[in-house]
This record gives C-alpha cells, sequence and structure tokens, in this order.
C-alpha cells in the first residue's frame, strides 16, 4: 500500500500538519519519533508552563498541550507510529520512509523532525532544568522566578545578546557570560548590550556548574584564560548556545543551509524536492516557537493537499 502522506515528526508542526491533512481526508500516517529527536510530543514535552499559546489565558502545561494535540490529530484520522525514521529516500516517487522494523512507501511527504536546544551539560544542569536553567528567554522570562533576580545568559551570538536584552524587562540584572573575549552577535545588537546598564558582559567566562536548594541560587564561572573559578550568585541561567536541527537524515538528501537547517523555498514550506516539505523548527532558526511551529505546519498540509490534488 501507498500513504498519501507521511509526517516524520510529532511537535506542534507535525500535529497541526497532521489535524488539516486528516480533515483533508489525507489518512496521513505521522512517525512521532522515539529516541532520535527526543519524546513524541517534542520540546514542549520538558517544559511545564506554556504562557503565551493563544487560546489558553492562563497557560497551559507543555506535556497537556501536546496530549490535546495528538488527540485532535487522531480525532481527524492521522495514524501514528511511535518511532523513529531511520532511512528516507527522496529520489524517486513513491518515496520510502523507513524504521529499524518497517518501510513505508508514500506520494508526499512533511518533515518536522524539530530543532535540540544545545546544552552545556554542567554540574547542577539536569536538577535545575526548568527550575532555573532554560533555554528559552522567550519562553521562560515571564516566570516569577527570574523576577527581579540578577541571572546569567551564556552565550555571545545575535541569540544570546537578544535573550539578553529581552531578559532586562524582568531581571534586576544580566549577566553576559561569553566564552571569548569579544561578542559574535551583529554590531547593532553589540551596541545595546554594551551600552545597556543593566547588562554585564564576562568576558571568556564559562559556566561550570550551578547548584542552590529548590530553586538556582548560584552559577560557578570558570575564566577560560586563567582557569580562576569564582561564584556568581543569579537565580536564572539561560543558554543562548545554539540549537541542532535534527536534519542528521537529510544530509545530502535535501537542500540545507550551513546551519543545517532544511532549506524552504520562498514563502512556502516546500524543500528541493518536489513532494517533500519541512515545517517548524527544522526549518525556522529565527522565531522557534509552536505557535509558528504549528503555522507553518498548517501550511505544508494545505500545500502538500493541493499538490496531491494536482499531482494524482
Ligand atoms: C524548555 C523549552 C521550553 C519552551 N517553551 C516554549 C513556550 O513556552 N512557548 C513556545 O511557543 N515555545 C516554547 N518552546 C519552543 C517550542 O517548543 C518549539 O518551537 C516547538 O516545539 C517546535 O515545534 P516542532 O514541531 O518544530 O518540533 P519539536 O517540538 O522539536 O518536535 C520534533 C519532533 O520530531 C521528532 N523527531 C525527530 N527526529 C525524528 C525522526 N528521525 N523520526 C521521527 N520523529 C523524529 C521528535 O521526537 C519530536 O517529537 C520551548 C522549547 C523548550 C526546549
Amino acid at each position: 500500500m501507498i500513504e498519501k502522506l507521511v509526517i516524520i515528526g510529532s511537535g506542534p508542526a507535525g500535529y497541526t500538519a497532521a489535524i488539516y491533512a486528516g480533515r483533508a481526508q489525507l489518512q496521513p500516517l505521522m512517525f512521532e519519533g522515539f529516541v532520535v529527536g527526543g519524546l513524541p510530543g517534542g520540546q514542549l514535552m520538558t517544559t511545564t508552563e506554556v504562557e503565551n499559546f493563544p487560546g489558553f489565558p492562563e497557560g497551559i502545561q507543555g506535556p497537556h498541550l501536546m496530549k490535546e494535540m495528538r488527540q485532535q490529530a487522531v480525532r481527524w484520522g492521522a495514524k501514528l507510529i511511535t518511532d523513529d525514521v531511520v532511512r528516507v529516500n527522496f529520489s524517486y516517487r513513491p518515496f520510502t520512509i523507513a524504521t529499524d522494523d518497517l518501510e513505508i512507501k508514500a506520494q508526499a511527504v512533511i518533515i518536522c523532525t524539530g530543532a535540540t536546544a544545545k546544552r552545556l551539560h554542567i554540574v547542577g544542569e539536569q536538577q535545575f532544568w526548568n527550575n532555573g536553567i532554560s533555554a528559552c528567554a522567550i519562553c521562560d522570562g515571564t516566570n516569577p522566578l527570574f523576577k527581579n533576580v540578577e541571572i546569567a545568559v551564556v552565550g555571545g551570538g545575535d541569540s544570546a545578546a537578544e535573550e539578553a536584552l529581552y531578559l532586562t524587562k524582568y531581571a534586576s540584572k544580566v549577566h553576559m557570560l561569553v566564552r571569548s573575549d569579544r561578542l559574535r552577535a551583529s554590531k547593532i545588537m553589540q551596541e545595546r548590550v554594551l551600552k545597556h546598564d543593566k547588562i554585564r558582559v564576562h568576558w571568556q567566562a564559562l559556566p561550570i556548574s550551578a547548584d542552590g536548594d529548590d530553586v538556582l541560587r548560584n552559577v560557578q564561572i570558570q575564566d577560560q584564560k586563567s582557569g580562576v573559578i569564582t561564584e556568581l550568585k543569579v537565580g536564572g541561567l539561560f543558554y543562548a548556545i545554539g540549537h541542532t536541527p535534527n536534519t542528521q537524515l537529510f544530509q545530502d538528501i535535501l537542500d540545507l543551509d550551513d546551519k543545517g537547517y532544511i532549506k524552504t523555498i520562498g514563502k512556502s514550506t516546500a524543500t528541493n524536492i518536489a513532494g517533500v516539505w519541512a515545517a517548524g523548527d527544522v526549518q525556522d532558526h529565527i522565531y522557534r516557537q509552536a505557535i509558528t511551529a504549528a503555522g507553518t505546519g498548517c501550511m505544508a498540509a494545505l500545500e502538500a493537499e493541493r499538490w496531491l490534488a494536482e499531482i494524482y
């Protein structure tokens, strides 16, 4: 049997694509993932309160939101397989999508495999993850934990600069921990950071451990030149050291940009291969939000539906 549409990945992008494709009677088959890109349900399974997804004025727990999206996809006829795709062949149609145990043929594919925030794996990171340590200022900055306390941001690029500036609205002071002796951020962002009276940049500084009690209290920082370790009293530590798009599977198959994100054409979600679309964080290193992932998941499903109607 040849599937009309296979969706790879089950974050907000994948489930939204499945809801739209299901409603268009495409009976999409989704591989939810299992190990490779994280949990079925995607990145929001690793967080607590989501306060910026429209429709939930009091906020909603990340895993709960994903459970509701999953149910909505199933309601509209999506078939779910909780496994990782380990191999694809897009060189001719029908395409091949394979797990370790299963090989599927499909006329069209939507890739929603997301991205993974890079971590430093410092001592204490696991203990304080989502309870002082975070990889998303826009998502977690408004947490009362960070209101009027000193916090630290790790990184020296544009994202780190943006996160540091954003966090000045809530924190009493923001320490920017930069591994080298210069910022990689654009000139304008550098200026904004360096001029900001609430931001202090620590050069050649890297956190090596975090401790506290029920919440984060301190971060130990090592000077990368002298090796000297100092302690910073902060209630929050934000990683802004980049994301890794989950695109290993598509290397040498699809056009990727220099950071490994799938390239899409113009304002569409189409990839360089007709019949293959990409939605969500796997093709977006700018916005990286659940709502934008869901939005592009919707676009991909509508584009796939139109394409399938024309081709078959
Ligand atoms: C801690 C944290 C908190 C966040 N909080 C917020 C917030 O409050 N608000 C907000 O808008 N955004 C938040 N975000 C960002 C948001 O989670 C992402 O932008 C969004 O989840 C991206 O959705 P996605 O569907 O593109 O991919 P993801 O959510 O990354 O999901 C990708 C899916 O693909 C699967 N997958 C990967 N590889 C394979 C494979 N080979 N085979 C099959 N499946 C595969 C994975 O298992 C996963 O299910 C947060 C992110 C993090 C890490």
